[in-house]
């Protein structure tokens, strides 16, 4: 599967040229403006790379990335900054900001593209240890193994049942709106309506809840979709 990258620069020719560079070398690039409500676009897309300037309209990119790393679903995607002027190389690398690298505009994209693989490669192998077995409250995913333990004794799960628990277990606490889910869990499978996530969660909840019909885990965010608590 291919990594996506998010690209967060307000210059549309700058971040086309990017798009453009990153479809080439067989990355999923997704250009965001990087106007307000781009936080949220950015968790909806999941990216596995943040491309993201410094000089951007509403908000610069050192609060965008501050609020990335503050908690939520990105806070450990990595954060590539793009910078026009060397005395912000210093706040790049600042650690309350928690950007990862930079590059300094102009730039060459083959150098940009480089540096992406670089920090792909890092994440993949910071990732590999630790993202076999989690366990969060009663629950023990192994997702090596691709299973689901609920106080010690195994979840039967679909594939599809797993997918969906697996985000989840490793999403705690985060609210996600069907349409989401289906994106994170489905992907780009269009057959499939907001009412499938329904059902895989009334599936899901008959397996893990003592009172399906009065949820502790699983729990329903009225109007918007479900939230998974770990208690
Ligand atoms: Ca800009």
């Amino acid at each position: 599967m291919s990594r996506k990258v998010a690209i967060v620069e307000d210059e549309a020719e700058l971040a086309g040229l990017i798009e453009y560079n990153l479809t080439r070398s067989g990355f999923q690039p997704r250009i965001f403006g990087g106007e307000h409500g781009t936080l949220a676009a950015l968790e909806d897309f999941q990216p596995d790379l943040i491309v993201l300037d410094v000089m951007l309209p509403g908000h610069d990119g050192f609060e965008l990335c501050r609020r990335i790393r503050s908690g939520g679903t990105l806070s450990r995607v990595p954060v590539l900054f793009l910078t026009a002027r060397s005395d912000e190389v210093d706040r790049v690398l600042g650690l309350e900001i928690g950007g990862d690298d930079y590059i300094t505009k102009p730039f060459s994209p083959r150098e940009l593209v480089a540096r992406i693989k670089a920090h792909l490669r890092r994440s993949e192998t910071d990732a590999a240890p630790e993202s076999s077995e989690i366990t969060l409250g009663p629950f023990l995913l192994d997702q090596a193994a691709r299973r689901v333990f609920h106080a010690g004794k195994e979840v039967e799960l679909t594939s599809t049942e797993f997918k969906l628990l697996e985000f989840f277990i490793t999403h705690p606490g985060h609210a996600f709106s069907r349409e989401q889910l289906l994106r994170q869990v489905w992907g780009e499978q269009h057959f499939v309506t907001p009412r499938t996530v329904d059902v895989h969660v009334r599936r899901l909840r008959e397996q893990i809840e003592e009172k399906p019909d009065e949820p502790v885990f699983l729990a329903t965010v009225r109007g918007f979709g479900y939230r998974f608590e770990a208690v």
